[in-house]
């Protein structure tokens, strides 16, 4: 079997068997791949700290990239450890999700996008957090994967959604209503603010983001519709880091919008 050379980020890791890991990667080149770390948790390890989530890192690897199957990992250099993400516990938990987002909602396949909107979103939480970050990035991640959720016109009369009034999103249909098209169920109501904070997120970038001040019940919307109804669509269950997000700590991610 050859080697072959990728940039890479570390989305998460596994143990195999006592001393090596399974490490759960987005490349650059080849998209989502599942390599062994032989022999990574001895002491002496030659990989030392350069394969925890988050890193970017410089591959070469052993294996046949045009098959499914596990890979080894026979060198590492990290090119950018994001360690000033890993000294906040905000950031590291929003950089859990996006980790753990795309390792549970991207298969296989080269996307050279998906890699740099994840390492665009690592590298804006080295020096900014913003719960708005969890919203943007799960909707430019359904974007590139072909589930961009429609804004502009109403998916029954192709009216175009005005500004001004309240609309009603519908996860399973993929967008927005006006009011008198709204299907009798599964529909959230959306306020004109909601929507066009949405529009902002699918537009702007992380840093842009970042700076964007929103009401709690922005938020709450924004995290009914995007989380509750349109993660919940295409994931098979629901993320650990969300959980933490939401629930514990008094609703972290909300506190942070405040
Ligand atoms: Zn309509």
């Amino acid at each position: 079997m050859p080697l072959y050379k990728t940039k890479a980020i570390v989305l998460r890791t596994r143990d195999l068997g006592e001393t090596s890991r399974i490490i759960t990667l987005y490349s650059l080149r080849y998209g989502k791949i599942d390599a062994v770390a032989k022999g990574i948790k001895n002491l002496t390890s030659r990989f030392g700290a350069r394969l925890e989530p988050f890193t970017l890192v410089d591959l070469v690897l052993f294996g046949d990239v045009e098959k499914e199957g596990l890979h080894i990992i026979t060198q590492a250099q990290i090119i950018n450890s994001h360690q000033a993400l890993r000294e906040d516990i905000n950031r590291i938990a929003i950089g859990s999700f996006l980790v753990e987002l795309v390792a549970s909602l991207v298969e296989g396949g080269g996307e050279l996008n998906i890699f740099y909107l994840l390492e665009n979103f690592l590298q804006a939480l080295e020096t900014r957090t913003s719960p708005l970050f969890i919203y943007a990035f799960s909707l430019k991640l359904l974007s590139l994967l072909g589930f961009k959720p429609h804004l502009e016109n109403c998916l029954r009369c192709h009216g175009k959604l005005e500004v001004e009034v309240k609309v009603m999103f519908s996860a399973t249909e993929g967008g927005m209503f006006c009011l008198p098209c709204a299907p009798a169920r599964g529909g959230i109501n959306i306020s004109p603010g909601t929507l066009a904070l949405t529009k902002q997120l699918l537009a702007l970038p992380p840093l842009r983001i970042a700076q964007i001040k929103s009401s709690s019940e922005l938020l709450f919307e924004l995290r009914s519709m995007v989380l509750d109804h349109l993660l919940s669509q295409h994931l098979p269950w629901p993320l650990k880091s969300v959980k933490f997000l939401i629930e514990e700590n008094g609703g972290l991610v909300h506190r942070l919008g405040q």
